[in-house]
């Protein structure tokens, strides 16, 4: 079937709200990606000798950044989400995170970070106006942290991280796990009882295919519902609503629980159908879906001084229905070498 048979009439007339795309959905949250650099070299998101950086002068500055935010928050954008590479890594974030937070319309701003070097600076960003975090975690035991993470001593910066995220008074704070059979699916039951004996929303995820991972994301791939079923050897679930958020997460709780415990099912279940997101890269793209091909520049014609807002209009008119994700297999990914090109 064609695009133009797919789309609903208003779309195909042209006459597409703002920030609803051309399949009806609602699109009020951007994923920021801050930078492409990353202090971890994680097995399923980048490869061991990084990647071609960017240059300096092809990152959008905190302004441009900003700019960005305010012209897609006049046009209905209302939350927010810096993420990487590392966000933590990109000089004086909480500078960032004031800027957005002033922008009339942006109602949330949330934080992507691996937590290796939040400890110091979790208050600052609090203050500027950080919601809640997300905190990436794949194992429990130090030094499968670190074989996952290819860097030594992470598992104990991230704990500091955390704890020094849960001092500073962030509620909800979620831990990702990407999933990865014979690599940490003997922890599930460990990062349960994490979701249980503190206020922790633990979310497992299915990992993804990238030109990077394609081994690891074919061979290793476990499913969400396969990680529930080891769940449910700790205790019995039950369905919860889960913590105020913008994603796909499904949430489930044991009776009596502090935290809960999430599954995001990119691959087994995706939820494409209520997608409500787009993503700005560090180089200014702003992508409509995390895989495929389709991306508009807008940071050339920012500095050049033009209107953004058509390029953004038409960058939802041409948000796609699904991705096209095949495991172990980089058709659909667009030629994506690794998550932290577009935030995740
Ligand atoms: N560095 C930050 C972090 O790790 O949280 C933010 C960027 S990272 C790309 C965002 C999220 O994407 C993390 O939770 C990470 O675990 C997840 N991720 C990266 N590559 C993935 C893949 N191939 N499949 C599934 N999740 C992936
Ligand atoms: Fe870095 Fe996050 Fe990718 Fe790990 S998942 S390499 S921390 S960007």
């Amino acid at each position: 079937m064609s695009m133009a048979t797919t789309l609903p009439a208003a779309a195909r007339r042209g006459a597409v709200p703002e920030m609803v795309d051309g399949f009806g959905r609602s699109i009020e949250y951007l994923r920021i990606s801050v930078t492409d650099k990353c202090n971890l070299r994680c097995v399923y998101c980048m490869p061991e000798e990084g990647l071609p950086w960017l240059r300096k002068s092809e990152i959008l500055d905190y302004e441009e950044i900003a700019e960005i935010v305010r012209v897609m928050a006049g046009m209905g954008l209302k939350r927010l989400r810096l993420t990487g590479g590392e966000p933590l890594v990109r000089k004086d974030l909480p500078r960032l995170v004031a800027m957005l937070s002033r922008i009339p319309g942006i109602e949330n701003i949330a934080l992507s970070t691996n937590a290796v070097l939040l400890a110091p600076v979790a208050a600052a960003l609090k203050e500027a106006g950080v919601d809640r975090v997300n905190i990436s975690l794949d194992s429990l035991r130090p030094e499968r942290a670190d074989v996952i993470a290819r860097r030594p001593g992470t598992l104990a910066r991230v704990l500091a991280g955390l704890d020094a995220a849960q001092a500073v008074g962030f509620d909800p704070i979620k831990i990702n796990v990407v999933l990865m059979r014979g690599e940490n699916d003997d922890e599930i039951a460990d990062f349960a009882e994490l979701a249980r004996d503190r206020p922790f929303h633990v979310r497992f995820i299915e990992v993804m295919p990238t030109e990077s991972n394609l081994e690891l994301s074919a061979s290793n791939f476990l499913s969400c519902d396969e990680a529930l079923e080891a769940v449910r050897q700790v205790g019995s679930l039950e369905p919860v609503p889960g913590p105020p958020g913008n994603g796909p997460a499904r949430y489930f709780s044991f009776p009596n629980a502090r935290g809960t415990i999430g599954v995001i099912t990119p691959m087994s279940h995706n939820f494409c159908d209520r997608c409500n997101r787009m993503r700005l890269t560090a180089d200014g793209q702003l992508r409509p879906c995390l895989f495929g091909t389709i991306q508009t520049p807008l940071r050339d014609p920012l500095r050049q001084g033009g209107d953004i807002r058509p390029l953004i209009r038409h960058t939802l008119r041409i948000k796609p229905e699904k991705h096209l994700l095949v495991q172990g297999s980089s058709e659909g990914s667009g030629g994506l070498i690794a998550l932290s090109q577009t935030g995740g």
